[in-house]
């Protein structure tokens, strides 16, 4: 590993400022690899909701107080970095939702039903998270659409050839990861989107993974949606985003109502607020948001650069040190993939390794991850899984390895 790489962060300092992260772990030091399930929040995040939870409490877009202005000043400040973070034109284009899960719901529902028939389809690839795979089989059975697959290699690879022929005039939508969390690939999204494009086929991004370790820009990379979670990028649960093109989210009609969304309402008719606002009914969550504002201002600081830097450099000697183990088998070898590592142990059940790790304070991830089509396309039940932060380091790794040594020993 490159020990410059890993010094341009001072790793150490970072861990002081996450109180989960130096709290004893079944007495012994917590080793954190499972960022990929949920980012920890520094203990600033933390703080800036209990404020405002204390002291800045009350509903938004609703009543002159100055609380509620005030309240509604944060909410849509937080709404203002989230746009800069993805570099979208307009905060029109940042829709709230709970979560990654939730906003392909509601891209589904809104723009999918409006849009699909019998006949067309939904083409996916072959290594999405459950929640880009099961709101649109659903779509597809309401609608008599049809799912098709872009296949991957043994590396974790889609093949792109395969993509050309699969793009016919019947395909209406691609949903397509940016980062897989099982297999670590980042997939070619400018070619992909590029050529789904030509077809005039509009695509649905799911940025889950990709948020927390690349620096993301929704126009350069022409997506039609982007969606993405704050608990994986070191803000709570709770809350998501959707980002969509001005002319298809003016386009869509409401998925919910309720208050907060209209302009107006009789018995005899209801009339919709413009966008993002028709699509936030009900009372959102605030401290949420503005968490996450305060995420992406701790991000910022550090800069997505440097800790893309040094999650590689941490990524690439995981590798190695996990390749020199017997009978360990790594699931995603992707060129340039990011800082998830997936593995299985000859003989042995991801769900045994997960424990032991864990009570050697080595926190990872074992089970399908929400991926079951990947893990029936590499014949494997499940995987171990470690994830890698900015506020991981070597020690963090040696320990995983050491845990997984522990593993073999009491199974050989
Ligand atoms: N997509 C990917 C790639 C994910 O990794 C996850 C979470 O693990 C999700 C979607 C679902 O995110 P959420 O449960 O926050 O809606």
């Amino acid at each position: 590993m490159s020990e410059l790489t890993l010094t341009s962060l001072d790793v150490a300092k970072i861990r002081e400022d996450f109180p989960l992260l130096t709290t004893p772990f079944h007495g012994k030091p917590m080793h954190y690899l499972d960022s990929a399930v949920s980012g920890q929040m520094p203990g600033v995040v933390i703080e800036r909701m209990a404020h405002y939870q204390r002291f800045e409490h009350t509903n938004v877009h609703r009543g002159v107080s100055t609380l509620s202005q005030e309240a509604t000043d944060r909410f849509e400040e937080a709404r203002e970095k989230v746009r800069a973070f993805i570099k979208a034109p307009s905060v029109k284009q940042i829709v709230w939702t709970r979560g990654t899960t939730e906003a392909i719901n509601l891209v589904a529902q809104s723009w999918g039903r409006t849009n699909l028939k019998d006949g067309d389809e939904i083409l996916l690839s072959a290594m999405e998270h459950h929640a880009n795979i099961v709101p649109w089989q659903m779509l597809a059975t309401e609608k008599g659409a049809s799912i098709r697959v872009i296949p991957m290699d043994d590396r974790g690879v889609l093949d792109l050839d395969a993509l050309d022929a699969l793009l016919t005039p019947r395909v209406k939508v691609l949903g397509i990861t940016h980062v897989s969390n099982v297999l670590g690939t980042v997939n070619p999204l400018k070619e992909i989107i590029a050529k789904a494009h030509a077809k005039g086929v509009v695509v649905v991004v799911d940025g889950a993974q990709a948020v927390p370790h690349l620096a993301v820009d929704v126009v350069d990379l022409d997506a039609d949606f982007y969606v993405f979670s704050g608990h994986k990028l070191s803000g709570p649960t709770g809350i998501g985003v959707l980002y969509g093109k001005k002319e298809l989210l003016e386009a869509m009609p409401p998925w919910q109502g309720g208050g907060n969304m209209i302009l107006s309402v009789s018995w005899e008719k209801t009339t919709y607020m413009g966008v993002p606002g028709k699509f936030e009914a009900g009372t959102p969550p605030i401290a949420e948001a503005i968490g996450l504002g305060a995420a992406i201002d701790y991000l910022n600081a550090i800069g997505l650069d440097r800790i893309a830097a040094v999650e590689h450099a941490l990524l690439d000697y995981a590798t190695a040190e996990l390749s020199n183990i017997e009978g360990l088998r790594i699931i995603g070898t992707a060129p340039g993939k990011a800082s998830v590592l997936s593995f299985v142990l000859e003989g042995i059940h991801p769900h045994d390794v997960g424990s032991i790790l864990d009570h050697e304070g080595v926190v990872v991830r074992a089970g399908h991850h929400c991926a079951q089509p990947v893990m029936t396309r590499f014949n494997i039940p499940a995987t171990t899984r470690a994830s890698f932060a900015y506020f991981n380091d070597k020690a963090d790794v040696d320990a995983l390895v050491a845990g997984i040594q522990q593993v073999k020993e009491i199974f050989s």
